[in-house]
């Protein structure tokens, strides 16, 4: 598998350190609105990534998004006001609804585009804790200062500061590091550690410093610390992390750790709206709901992502997503169609799979996957056998034609079923076949194995 790493600018041949398992880290989302299209795809761009990681076969998984339920100011770089703060003032609600409210969103909308949940989701008000102690050993190092408003990382301190940033890394969209205001900073760089409350503030937690709130930044590093360790495989996010966010994230870990936070740096480019940034002024900070509202179904918009590289800005109108939602429904109907041999069929995943591994070309997958036959998977209302679904998932990267799941319960009682009957014991078999059919689903044999339907009651 090649890997575009932003750090070095090139793509990498990847495999996971401790040669096991894939340890990745994914900045999550602000829970203070409605998830956009935008954050979306940086989920989508993450799911393929695990997933075709997975797909590999030698390698196990580990996981983690954050979701930040605190400390994001409007600005990413120490300005303006806490995002779920004022969310929360304007609601009338208190910061827990609001984030509750918009976690659940962003949860419900992952779902709905078949993005795998992580191992482990955290937010970032339960490692408090763990924040405060990063920063108190980057203070007992000499890294930090205090100012009236809060503790500061003094980013001259840390070598190699630019090493993630570097110029050709700043996006359109990035916040120009020369606009910010210095205030009390000693160095434009600087960033906020430890903020120290308002008397206002409806978020506040004690600390060394005084009661108060940890910077975005620190959240992602004391986290990733906390299950991933000194040094992991991948961390992603989108283009807008890399000059501020994902720098002082680097510099705050490895200014302890002294050793690369994260081998691997990979970043989604945007989603623009016409050509133009999307943002909630212009009207055009389309979420989920206003596509499925228009009367398309969650997974158009899903192939659509997949239509564009990872690395390169998608420009989504209306007009795009109906073309995509035109194209996946033949895409299903052509693939009902395409009768292949077994050699075909064979150099076909492989074609498939060096598109994949070559730092993601989805588009080019799905090229391929015009030419594929999976029309045995595709037939009925119903998923069938694992090992075949495990086979579309890998053509369609959870592009789900099926509305109808099947329950594990029922899809382990008809590998038990197999067994027997590979055994030849048709008793035990059939005993099992009665037994799923009592959960109201009906078992065939097939070439393949079985093929699961619902019984309609
Ligand atoms: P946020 O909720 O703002 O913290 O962002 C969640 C994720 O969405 C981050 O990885 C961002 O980089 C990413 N993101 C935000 N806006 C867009 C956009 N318009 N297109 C693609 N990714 C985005
Ligand atoms: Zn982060």
């Amino acid at each position: 598998m090649r890997l575009y790493n932003t750090i070095t600018r090139s793509k990498q041949e990847f495999a996971p350190i401790d040669g096991k398992t894939v340890r990745i880290y994914s900045c999550g989302p602000t829970v203070y609105s409605s998830p956009t299209i935008g954050n979306l795809r940086a989920y989508v761009f993450t799911d393929i990534l695990k997933k075709s990681l997975k797909n590999i076969g030698k390698w196990g998984l580990f996981d983690v998004l954050n979701v930040t339920d605190v400390g994001h100011l409007q600005s990413d770089s120490d300005e303006g006001e806490d995002k779920v703060e004022i969310a929360a003032k304007r609601a009338q609600l208190s910061p827990a609804e609001i984030t509750k409210k918009y976690t659940a969103e962003f949860t419900r909308d992952t779902a709905l585009l078949n993005i795998a949940p992580p191992k482990v989701l955290s937010p970032a008000t339960q490692y408090i804790r763990e924040m405060i102690s990063h920063i108190a050993e980057l203070e007992k190092l000499g890294f930090t200062y205090d100012t009236s408003d809060g503790v500061y990382f003094d980013a001259s301190k840390f070598p190699d500061y630019e090493k993630l940033r570097r110029g050709d890394n700043l996006s359109p969209d990035s916040p120009t590091i020369s606009r910010i205001a210095l205030g009390e900073k000693r160095g434009k760089n600087d960033f906020c550690l430890w903020r120290k409350s308002k008397p206002t503030a409806l978020q506040k937690f004690p600390s060394p410093w005084g009661d108060g709130t940890p910077g975005w930044h620190i959240e992602c590093s004391a986290i990733a610390r906390r299950y991933l360790g000194d040094e992991f495989d991948i961390h992603t996010g989108g283009v807008d992390h890399i000059p501020i966010h994902h720098t002082n994230e680097r510099a705050q870990t490895e200014a302890l750790t002294n050793r690369p936070m994260s081998r691997f740096w990979m970043h989604n480019e945007f989603i623009k709206i016409n050509n133009t940034k999307m943002s909630k002024s212009l009207g055009n900070a389309y979420t989920l709901t206003d596509i499925t509202d228009k009367g398309y179904a969650s997974m158009h918009f899903r192939y659509l992502c997949l239509l564009t590289h990872y690395r390169t800005i998608m420009n989504f109108t209306w007009e795009s997503l109906d073309s995509a939602k035109k194209s996946y429904e033949n895409l299903v109907k052509t693939i009902k169609k395409n009768k292949l041999t077994e050699i075909e069929i064979a150099a076909l995943r492989k074609e498939f799979q060096d598109a994949i591994t070559d730092d993601l070309n989805t588009a080019k997958a799905i090229a391929v996957l015009w030419r594929a036959d999976v029309d045995l998977a595709l037939e009925y209302d119903a998923v069938l056998s694992l090992g075949l679904r495990e086979a579309i998932e890998k053509f369609t990267f959870g592009l789900n034609y099926h509305a109808d799941k099947i329950p594990a319960d029922v899809i382990a009682l008809a590998n038990k079923r197999l067994e027997f009957k590979k055994a030849r014991d048709f008793l035990n078999a059939d005993k099992l076949r009665d037994e799923i059919k009592s959960l109201g689903y009906e078992v065939l044999d097939t070439k393949e194995g079985y093929e699961i339907r619902k019984l309609n009651v």
